[in-house]
């Protein structure tokens, strides 16, 4: 048994839209599970040849919310996880590791302009720092977030009223929609193109900003390569690229 491994118990699933499922676990001895926003869990998934097939899923709840796991899954075709996550009945356990990852927010950095940029699924972690930047806006005056979504269609956007909601609350918070198949845009909110296409109309300053980027890699590797045209240093650049793991244990 690995460190910091435990079962966990689902107890919610519901179609966030009309691809992502939302899954909602707590840990089968009841335990809290204390992670910083911005990390993920690993599942352990059987293999029938004995074996164990690893999948992370960043944590899309809040800190504050210890009791609960809350993960938002995109389909993929063929995918080894997507099929068991998919079919996974309430009631069902899984075993994982974690939580563990580095996408995390720095408080020393709560001054600088943050970009926090995703593409579908790769919203979860932004999603889950959602109390700490509310605390940030609140107790320092320079603290300013701004967060890009990318998704094909309207159809696909995630967590869309939470993230209005605090662009409508707070002066340092906004929230912009890519929208890269849609047709006709309905709101200021949204544009068209890649999300990355963004960076030009944001005025960044690449002394000063930090930059989030997760999910896509094709998303990850163009926003390294225009962020770094425009001067930034990859020490202001943070990363989780959503790719599976070939290693079995
Ligand atoms: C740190 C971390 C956090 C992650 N968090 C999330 C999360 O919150 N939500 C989420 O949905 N996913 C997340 N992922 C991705 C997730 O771990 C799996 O890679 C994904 O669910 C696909 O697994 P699978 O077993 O269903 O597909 P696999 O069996 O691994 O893949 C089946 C086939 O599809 C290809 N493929 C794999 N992934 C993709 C993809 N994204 N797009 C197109 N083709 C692909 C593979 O190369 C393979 O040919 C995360 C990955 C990492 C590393």
């Amino acid at each position: 048994m690995e460190q910091n491994q435990f079962n966990v118990k689902l107890i919610d699933r519901q179609m966030l839209t009309p691809s992502v499922l939302q899954l909602r676990f707590v840990r089968s001895d009841n335990l809290p599970c204390k992670f910083k926003a911005g990390q993920f869990i690993t599942f352990l998934l059987p293999h029938e040849n004995g074996r164990k097939i690893r999948r992370s899923y960043s944590l899309a709840n809040f800190p504050e919310q210890p009791y609960e796991l809350e993960m938002i899954i995109a389909p993929v075709y063929e995918g080894f996880a997507t099929k068991i996550l998919f079919d996974l009945q309430l009631g069902a356990e899984l075993q994982c590791t974690g939580p563990q990852g580095r996408l995390i927010l720095r408080d020393e950095e709560a001054s600088a302009h943050h970009i926090l940029v995703a593409t579908g699924t790769g919203l979860a972690p932004y999603r889950s720092m959602l109390p700490t930047i509310a605390r940030w806006l609140e107790n320092n005056q320079h603290a300013k977030v701004t967060v890009l979504l990318g998704v094909r269609y309207v159809v696909d956007l995630l967590y869309v009223e939470e993230f209005l909601a605090y662009a409508k609350k707070y002066d340092r918070f906004n929230f912009y929609a890519y929208l890269s198949r849609e047709k006709t845009l309905s709101q200021s909110y949204q544009y068209s193109g890649y999300v990355q296409s963004a960076f030009e109309m944001l005025h960044l300053n690449p002394n000063t900003d930090v930059i989030y980027l997760c999910g896509n890699p094709h998303m990850i590797d163009a926003s390294m390569d225009t962020l770094q045209k425009m001067g930034f240093n990859t020490q202001n650049i943070r990363r989780e690229k959503y790719t599976s793991v070939r290693v079995v244990s």
